[in-house]
């Protein structure tokens, strides 16, 4: 049995202490649910950390002790500090996972580790999605049927401005005639990183068993297989074979 990932559910937590109807559906925070949605699955090592807290919860020693980080941002993305993000990208190219929900698609570090500008059309109309496996042998769709769906969700609609990912997992079809690449797969140096679409607010997406599942899946696939380190700096390296003989 591989150890069990220590993980990081990081939220801007804006939205729920401004909004009634968003704390209405999330009283313990978007991060709380997420965390819970893991614990449910039987990843125990689960902390979470939020934007006003100092260093945004995200200090050099919490990072160290994260396999695993979760983002859910929206409305605070120019609030999180460029030294978080660079922290946050180092730790990344050493191997911890990421996985970035719904509106974190435009925070800085998405942007930043994918290098391109992750802009989307979208909607908020409360309408139905429909999740399709594209991947069904890959194990961030392991448990899941053929499709499932959320009754009300916000659309996220093609082109989404992201590099071509390395495995597609998800595609998203919207009841007003939209689809979506909604669970891309990349890495970076020697992190893995997946971006999972839904997750808007004001909808109770983070409480549905198929979506609990795939959070869980996804902090599964995306912890590294050894511990993060530190990459090698360049060498200079002597031949093997004696050259030109
Ligand atoms: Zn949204």
């Amino acid at each position: 049995m591989p150890p069990i990932p220590r993980i990081t559910v990081w939220n801007e937590f804006w939205h729920e202490r401004n909004d009634p109807a968003v704390a209405a559906v999330y009283p313990d925070g978007i991060h709380g649910a997420v965390a819970a949605a893991l614990r449910e699955h039987g990843l125990g090592e689960v902390r979470t950390a939020t934007l006003d807290e100092p260093e945004h919860g995200l200090s050099e020693a919490v990072l160290e002790a994260t396999d695993v980080l979760f983002w859910w941002g929206h409305r605070k993305h120019d609030a999180v500090s460029d030294a978080v993000v660079a922290r946050v990208q180092a730790r990344v190219l050493q191997g911890m996972g990421l996985v970035v929900l719904h509106s974190g698609h435009y925070s800085k570090i998405f942007r930043r580790l994918t290098g391109t500008a992750c802009t989307l059309d979208y909607r908020v109309a409360g309408e139905r999605e429909r999740l399709w496996v594209v991947s069904p042998g890959h194990p961030v769709a392991q448990g899941l049927g053929r499709f499932f769906e959320l009754g009300r969700e916000e659309m996220y609609g093609e082109p989404f401005a992201i590099p071509e990912p390395d495995a597609l997992v998800f595609i998203s079809w919207f009841e007003g005639g939209e689809v979506f690449r909604s669970g891309c797969c990349y890495t970076r140096g020697r992190g893995r990183i997946f971006y999972f679409r839904p997750g808007h607010e004001t909808f109770p997406t983070y409480h549905d068993p198929a979506v609990r599942r795939v959070l869980a899946n996804a902090a599964r696939w995306a912890t590294p297989e050894a511990p993060a380190h530190e990459p090698p700096a360049n060498v200079r390296r002597d031949p093997i074979e004696p050259i030109g003989r």
